[in-house]
Order: structure tokens, then C-alpha cells, then sequence
């Protein structure tokens, strides 16, 4: 992936009933918007979409409303079309992953600013530089792009996702500290050049999570601390162009999971999250046990049976990760894992 350094967003706002200033906030940026893009899909447009477009009637401005029905290349054309032939002054875009990523990408391309409103916590695209569409081939891919020139987190409407999509976004948070291992370890051995600000942008994120001390997932100071910790992910990853800051060997082995066992029905962040425990205790990693504590106190799954795999499978999914994202220097090239080693380490951090 090529390192292109983005700009971080220009703001983020955090708290309940916050898409009722939305007009307000952008009169404060200055954004010009007689004409908004408003992108989502059918449920979105229910708990939040359909209301901005009432603020912005009562406004006098125009909106133009388009559906996003999965994050693939034949949505990101449309939606570059739309923008083409409607010609917004602004790209807004309240769901989740997929209509974020579709609303990012379609608004970069044509370089229209873009204002991304998550209706769930589940992962850090909701401020990152990053979007992943699937291909013709329905494969993943990474796209770097501008990240959003604001987000706006309103808690009212991200407590209303079930709660499997709130601790995902907890698991793919909580994989920043593997990945910054990762990342600090390729400097170490003189793979990679890196830049500490960035990791260490990445890392406080994760490390605010562990200081929490609630375990109701719909807590406001918990969803709080996710959302910020999603929002430095993504500036993270501004920072340095790429998804190095969120995305080490955990994240090798989730795309390893994805490649082998296939349709799945687990979620990115819950991938990665049982993934960090099994590379962190690799690495050693310092902050481990506080992760175990945490998993433990907001019931996190962390068994291999969850991925609906066997400890057999996993020990193949963990031995073919290497070949994923293969310039990322991790714990999994650093050191020669025999089957026996990954079937030793499941079993310490409870995995099996
Ligand atoms: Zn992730």
C-alpha cells in the first residue's frame, strides 16, 4: 500500500443528540452547504439520516439523498456519478462501515469534503484515511483516500447498536497494542522506519479503554473512550498513510481467517480482537493482562470456537498469516512458530 500522508480531520464531536448541530457546526467550520450529499442505507436514514435532512430543509438548503447498499466498486461509481451530475458543496454520510467507506472513497475521488456521522463503534474507519471496497472478485481491498474533514459521534444513536458491534469496536481498538508492538519491533530489526507520534497516538487510544473502569457497554463514559480511541486510530493513520498504527499481526491473521474460512459470520473487530490476545502473548506484550482483565469484565469472546474454527484450523490460519500484508514486519516473521508453540500460547491465554 503506498504511504500517501493525509490530512486529519478538522474536528471531532463526541456526545448525545449531536446531529441537531449539525446545521450549526457547519456554519462554525464555514463549510458551504446549499447542496448536500446525504449518503446512508435504509436503516440508517431511519435513526438519523431522514431528521439532518429535515435540519437542512428548514435551512433552505438542498439535499440530495442516495442509498448505499454495499461497499463494493459498483457503489463507489455510482456515488462518484451522483456527485459528478448533482454537484454537492459537501458529501455527508451517517451508517456504518460500508456506507462510510463507500461515502469516503466516492467524496475523495472527487475531492469533495466529507463529513462521516458512525451509527456504531464497531471499527476505526470512522475516521481514518482508510476504506476498504470489495473488487469485482468480491475481495477486500484497501484504499487510501482523505479521511473525513469532521466526525460527529452522536451516543444516542451508537447506543442504539447492539452491543456486538460496540465490543467489536472495543477488539479492533484493543489490537492497536499488538500492532504497535509490531510496528516498534520492524524498527528494532531495521525493517521499517516508523513514526513514534503516530504509534503513540494509536497506543493512548487502547490504553484509555484499559483505564475504564465500567463494564456496561452502553455507559457513555465507555462509549466515550471508544470513540476517541477510534478517532486517534484514524489520525494515526493520517499520520503516517497507511494502517500500520492499527494493523500488525492480528490483523494478518483476521485476513488469513477471512482468506481460508469464508463467508464468515464473526465481525472485523471481534476477529481482531481474539487475534491480539494470541499475539500479544507472543510478543510478551506488557499491557496483556490488563487486556485479559478488560475482555473478561465487558464478556469480550475469546475462544477460538467463536471464529466457529477448530484449534486445528486456527493453528493453519496462524501459520499462513505471513503471507498477508507481507512487507509488515510482525511477531509472526520475527520468530519460528511450530504448531506446537501456537497450540502452547492458545492455551494460555484461554483461546481453547
Ligand atoms: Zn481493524
Amino acid at each position: 500500500m503506498p504511504h500517501t500522508k493525509t490530512t486529519l480531520p478538522h474536528f471531532f464531536i463526541i456526545g448525545d443528540n449531536k446531529i441537531i448541530e449539525l446545521p450549526h457546526i457547519m456554519e462554525f467550520y464555514r463549510l458551504k452547504h446549499d447542496r448536500v450529499l446525504l449518503l446512508g442505507d435504509r436503516t440508517t436514514f431511519v435513526c438519523g439520516g431522514d431528521r439532518i435532512a429535515r435540519y437542512f430543509k428548514q435551512q433552505r438548503k438542498k439535499t440530495i439523498k442516495r442509498i448505499v447498499t454495499n461497499s463494493d466498486e459498483k457503489n463507489v461509481d455510482r456515488i462518484v456519478k451522483v456527485i459528478t451530475q448533482t454537484k454537492p458543496d459537501i458529501v455527508v454520510g451517517i451508517g456504518g462501515g460500508k456506507v462510510l467507506d463507500v461515502a469516503k472513497l466516492a467524496a475523495g475521488k472527487k475531492r469533495k469534503k466529507f463529513i462521516s456521522i458512525p451509527t456504531t463503534l464497531s471499527n476505526d474507519g470512522i475516521a481514518s484515511p482508510v476504506a476498504v471496497i470489495k473488487n469485482k472478485q468480491r475481495i477486500p481491498i484497501s484504499h487510501i483516500t482523505q479521511a473525513p474533514f469532521g466526525v460527529i459521534v452522536d451516543l444516542h444513536i451508537v447506543r442504539k447498536a447492539p452491543i456486538r458491534h460496540i465490543r467489536a469496536g472495543v477488539g479492533d481498538l484493543i489490537s492497536n497494542l499488538s500492532a504497535v508492538f509490531d510496528a516498534r519491533l520492524a524498527y528494532k530489526k531495521r525493517r521499517e522506519t516508523v513514526n513514534e507520534t503516530a504509534l503513540a497516538l494509536a497506543e493512548s487510544g487502547a490504553l484509555g479503554l484499559l483505564h475504564t473502569k465500567q463494564k456496561h457497554m452502553k455507559n457513555k463514559n465507555l462509549l466515550t473512550r471508544l470513540a476517541q480511541g477510534l478517532i486517534k486510530s484514524g489520525c494515526a493513520m493520517c499520520i503516517i498513510g497507511s494502517s500500520r498504527p492499527a494493523s500488525g499481526s492480528e490483523h494478518k491473521i483476521s485476513h488469513s481467517l477471512d482468506h481460508l474460512f469464508s463467508p464468515r459470520k464473526t465481525l472485523h473487530g471481534e476477529q481482531v480482537g481474539i487475534a491480539a490476545l494470541f499475539t500479544m502473548a507472543l510478543q510478551k506484550n506488557e499491557h496483556l493482562d490488563r487486556v485479559i482483565n478488560l475482555y473478561h469484565k465487558i464478556r469480550f469472546p475469546h475462544t477460538v470456537r467463536y471464529l466457529s474454527i477448530t484449534e486445528k484450523q486456527f493453528i493453519e490460519v496462524v501459520r499462513r498469516a505471513h503471507k498477508f500484508r507481507p512487507h509488515r514486519y510482525t511477531i509472526l516473521e520475527d520468530k519460528e512458530i511450530t504448531p506446537d508453540a501456537i497450540r502452547q500460547t492458545m492455551h494460555t491465554v484461554g483461546l481453547i
